[in-house]
């Protein structure tokens, strides 16, 4: 990583975290047949998450998520898959929408349902690492527009 790229300080508990999901990533296995594969990455730092998608109506059933980069990151998209499989395409839609607020606005309050999401508002503060934070996220979004749109595979480029 670049010296010049700034490194937020979070509070101990929001640091355990963060350190936990980077370090033991959950949903990392690639899913077999997946409806729809999102790849994004971040120049800025070099993030990459690649993400395979299944569906069940207009739910999320099955979601990976892996990848290699900063830790905010990896972390990022290990808990975006905890807090989205299961989810409808609107509920994901919502929780892609709250969580890029909380990262971009330090002043906005974490709302409840982000859950353990709120560890990574520290990177408010930190304008050049937000897109390492929403990296996870707005793949996410492009893998459902894809679905939307009948494709298969999205980009994404923060
Ligand atoms: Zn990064």
């Amino acid at each position: 990583m670049p010296q010049s790229i700034p490194e937020p300080e979070f509070d101990e508990l929001y640091r355990e975290i963060i350190l936990d999901h980077y370090r033991n990533p959950r949903h990392r296995e690639p899913l077999a047949d997946p409806d729809v594969v999102a790849e994004g990455y971040n120049p800025l730092c070099g993030d990459e998450v690649e993400m395979g998608l299944t569906f069940e109506n207009s739910r999320i059933k099955g979601l990976s998520c892996h990848g290699r980069g900063c830790s905010i990151s990896q972390a990022s998209g290990s808990m975006l898959t905890e807090a989205v499989i299961g989810k409808s395409v609107e509920e994901a839609r919502r929780l892609i929408d709250l969580f890029t607020k909380m990262v971009t606005d330090p002043e906005e309050e974490p709302p409840a349902e982000l859950g353990d999401l709120e560890a990574l508002q520290g990177v408010a503060k930190f304008p050049v690492r937000v897109k390492c934070a929403t990296l996870a996220w707005h793949t996410l979004g492009d893998g459902l527009n894809q679905r939307e749109a009948g494709g298969h595979v999205a980009h994404h480029e923060e």
